[in-house]
Formats: C-alpha cells, sequence, structure tokens
C-alpha cells in the first residue's frame, strides 16, 4: 500500500471484501472453474467457521437464553398448498422489465420512475417491454411425471416451516403462549439483480423466530422483540453508527404484516436491510387453517380461551448477516513508521464468538523443539477452541496473516517457554503481549473471550 493515503484508505469497500474473502478462503464463487453461477456462492474454510459460528451465537441468543423459545429444523420441500395458503404463489413477485435492444432486466421497481412512463432504459436508452409480474419462487416437479400435479416449490423462506408445526410443538413441549419457534436453514429466490456479492442471492440462509402471542398483546411484544434484536447486535460488537431502523410505509408493508421495520446496516454501497421485525397478525394461522382444513387455533386451558394467536417474527439472512460482519469487522490499520509494507495491516476485528479461528499457535523457531511444544500446545487448546498453527516466515508477518483471517489470540511458544512453561499471548485488536503460563492459558482465553469488548 502507497504511503499517500487516497480516498479508500483504511475503508471497507466491496471489491475489498470480496477480494479479502476469496483470498482468505472465506467465500469464493460458485462453479468458478465454468465461469461462476451467477447469485451462488460456496463457503471456504474460513467462511464455514464463521458462518456456523454466527449461526450459533444466533441460536444462543434465541433458544439457549430464553426458555420459552424451542428450536426446529423444517423441510425445504414443502407440501405445495403451503405455498398457496401463505400467498406465495399469488404475491410474491416482483415487477420486471426487459430492454428490448441491450437485454438487459431490471426490476421495474429500482429504476428511475421517468424512465418506465417513458419505457426507455437506464443503461443505453432502448425501449422497455411492459411491466409484468414474475414470481421469485423456484417451481420444480417431484416424482417422475413432469405435470401440474407434481409441482413443488424450494422454500423462498423459512418461517412457514414453523407455523406448520406450531401445534406439534405446542403437543409435544407443552409450550404455552407466549413461547417462539427459532429454525435456521436455506431459502431459495429466483432474484432477478443478484449483485453486491453475497447481498442478495438465489441461494441463502435465514436465521426466523416465531414467536406466537395472545391478540391484543402483539403490540408490546412487537416493540420487546425490536429492542432484543437491536440489543443482539450491540452484544455482538456491531457499531451502532452503521445500524438504524427504518419502518415500512404503507406502501411497502407486506400483505400480511401490521407493522414492520427493518434494522438497516451501513453496507459499503449504503443502508440496506439486514433484519426484519415484523408484526404479522394472525393472518397466517388463519390461512393455514382455512386451506389445510385443521384447527390452529390455540387452547389456553388456564383462562379457558381459544384464539389463533398474532405472530411476531423476527427474520434475519444468515449470509447477510456474515456479509455484515465481514464489513464491520474490516479495518486497515497504520501501525508502524517503517516506510514499507508493513506499516500498514488489514485487520478483521470479529468477536471472538464468532471469530472463524480463536487462537492461532505460532513457534518463534521451527528448531530446538519449538515446534514439537508448539503442537502439544496446540492439543491441549483444541479441546476447547478453534486453533490454527503457522510455523513458517517470520513471526511479524504470521501476525499480519492471523490479523487478517481475524483470529483475536495469538500465542507464541520460545525459548523461555521451554525453561518456564509461559508463553507469550498476544492480542489482535490492541498487539499487546503478555506472558502466561501455558497451563493457566485456557482459563484465560475463556475469560477474555466472555470480558470482550471492542476497541476500535
Ligand atoms: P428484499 O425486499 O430486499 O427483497 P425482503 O424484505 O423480501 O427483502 P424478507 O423476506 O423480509 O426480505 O427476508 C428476511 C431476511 O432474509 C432479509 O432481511 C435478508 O437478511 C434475508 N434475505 C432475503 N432475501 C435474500 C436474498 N436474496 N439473499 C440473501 N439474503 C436474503
Amino acid at each position: 500500500m502507497s504511503d499517500v493515503a487516497n480516498e479508500y484508505q483504511g475503508k471497507a469497500t466491496m471489491e475489498k471484501i470480496t477480494s479479502l474473502a476469496k483470498r482468505r478462503g472465506f467465500v469464493f464463487q460458485s462453479s468458478e472453474i465454468y465461469g461462476g453461477q451467477n447469485g451462488a456462492w460456496d463457503y471456504g474454510p474460513l467462511g464455514i467457521e464463521l458462518k456456523n459460528r454466527i449461526a450459533r451465537a444466533w441460536w444462543k441468543e434465541m433458544t439457549q437464553l430464553h426458555d420459552d423459545i424451542a428450536g426446529l429444523d423444517a423441510a425445504i420441500l414443502m407440501h405445495p398448498r403451503t405455498w398457496e395458503a401463505s400467498g406465495h404463489v399469488e404475491n410474491f413477485t416482483d415487477p420486471l422489465v426487459d430492454c428490448k435492444k441491450c437485454k438487459v432486466r431490471f426490476r421495474a421497481d429500482q429504476i428511475p420512475p421517468e424512465n418506465l412512463a417513458a419505457k426507455k432504459c437506464p443503461d443505453c436508452g432502448g425501449e422497455l417491454t411492459d411491466t409484468r409480474k414474475f414470481n421469485l419462487m423456484f417451481k420444480t416437479h417431484i416424482g417422475p411425471a413432469e405435470d401440474s400435479a407434481s409441482v413443488i416449490y424450494l422454500r423462498p423462506e423459512t418461517a412457514q416451516g414453523i407455523y406448520v408445526n406450531y401445534k406439534n410443538i405446542v403437543q409435544s413441549n407443552r409450550m404455552k403462549i407466549p413461547f417462539g419457534i427459532a429454525q435456521i436453514g436455506k431459502a431459495f429466490r429466483n432474484e432477478i439483480v443478484t449483485k453486491n456479492f453475497i447481498f442478495r442471492t438465489c441461494e441463502f440462509e435465514q436465521m426466523e423466530m416465531q414467536y406466537f402471542v395472545k391478540p391484543g398483546t402483539d403490540e408490546e411484544w412487537f416493540n420487546e422483540w425490536r429492542n432484543r434484536r437491536w440489543a443482539y447486535y450491540e452484544k455482538l460488537g456491531i457499531k451502532t453508527e452503521n445500524l438504524r431502523w427504518h419502518q415500512h410505509g404503507p406502501g411497502e408493508l407486506a400483505h400480511y404484516a401490521k407493522d414492520a421495520y427493518d434494522i438497516e446496516y451501513l453496507f459499503p454501497m449504503g443502508w440496506r436491510e439486514l433484519e426484519g421485525v415484523h408484526n404479522r397478525t394472525n393472518y397466517d394461522l388463519t390461512r393455514h387453517a382455512e386451506y389445510s382444513g385443521k384447527d390452529l387455533q390455540y387452547i389456553d386451558q388456564d383462562n379457558n380461551e381459544r384464539y389463533i394467536p398474532y405472530i411476531i417474527e423476527t427474520s434475519a439472512g444468515l449470509t447477510r448477516n456474515l456479509l455484515m460482519i465481514l464489513c464491520d469487522a474490516y479495518d486497515e490499520e497504520k501501525v508502524a513508521d517503517k516506510g514499507n509494507d508493513d506499516d500498514w495491516r488489514t485487520v478483521l476485528r470479529f468477536h471472538p464468538a464468532v471469530a472463524p479461528v480463536t487462537a492461532a499457535v505460532l513457534p518463534l523457531m521451527k528448531k530446538d523443539g519449538l515446534a514439537e511444544l508448539a503442537q502439544d500446545i496446540r492439543r491441549e487448546l483444541k479441546e476447547d477452541f478453534t486453533t490454527d498453527y503457522d510455523q513458517s516466515g517470520a513471526i511479524g508477518r504470521r501476525y499480519r496473516r492471523q490479523d487478517e483471517a481475524g483470529t483475536p489470540f495469538c500465542v507464541t511458544i520460545d525459548y523461555d517457554s521451554k525453561d518456564n512453561g509461559t508463553v507469550t499471548l498476544r492480542f489482535r485488536d490492541s498487539m499487546e503481549q503478555v506472558r502466561v503460563h501455558r497451563a493457566e492459558l485456557a482459563a484465560r482465553l475463556h475469560r477474555e473471550i466472555k470480558a470482550y469488548r471492542r476497541m476500535k
């Protein structure tokens, strides 16, 4: 990097994030050797660790810390009537126009209204087609016959799997209202415009929680869940100046929603939705009761009442959270004035709860038994933490490599380690180093993870 600071120095841009993600094995383009597949991405060794840990942090927050929320993993393939009841067959559409000249396809609500009115392509000035509705669900066939009776959809959201199981969970787990059901899983949407890396893809993962409440208490619970979800991102160390609320106006509200807020994040391309908190009323369960012919009322035996619950939904993208966390963690920092490449470091300031590697073990030298000792110490840490081991190159360079992967702690083994059993514990964010006895190391790491506060 040159000494002359340019406009982008120190800042996360989508180009930098995409290239770091590929270089370090977070995210690769799907089927890259064939030129790539639009709207699909593969998660490499660091990416899958990060994704699993983000999912784990959300799961812990939603289930382990809430006695009133149960987990579920519903199938991707559901009875096609589900999607008629949910309104997806009829309403899950985007307005679409094509340019007859340059053949580019646009979402009609994403091009300037004057272009739409004049039917003029915003790219080349060519003539646009009429707007038509395009359903975002992927449709396929189940079984050998490709007829209308065998049509099946890849689920476009995980929520419906929760609604159709709500009675099962009430009965099997004796859940009492208010209670929630949490689920993480794949969803598929035939998105027209997939750009900005993994922000909007055709195959993605969602982390959804549906909270079932008594009608009349829905507004209170809606506000409660808005507060809880905001607090969750704060706890993960996300910079709050990069988060804001956006309330859906009358034109934006989905057909099922009474009120809806998005938590938006300031991505490099601007403010965009990260998670939705929706008051879905009793729409979903009423429709499923109607379409399935099953009684989906909740029976409140204590108060001798029965009703269709209202649902407060918190719906976050897992893969979109991963992009957000990469952007939020990204930092370039001037660390010394050596006048060479080493004076800048790229560092991913992940919260240790989500960092792909918690501790890297680095022998100062390969020789004199230091490598063996380091391997031994790594073995001790493995049971509790994800670890990495690196013995090649100058120690400064190895620290930089770990900084760029977002590893919060490095453990360095030197000659003193052989003599007195102490190691150097180096902190990613402050670059501070302390001496710790190897017998204390695991406990110390646990304490540091618990006490972690982002400093920058
Ligand atoms: P948009 O209006 O941007 O298409 P949406 O409002 O339809 O999105 P929801 O249906 O509320 O989105 O989905 C809930 C969450 O799922 C979103 O906040 C987002 O994090 C994630 N999500 C939705 N669509 C995609 C996608 N195509 N790729 C990645 N994540 C997605």
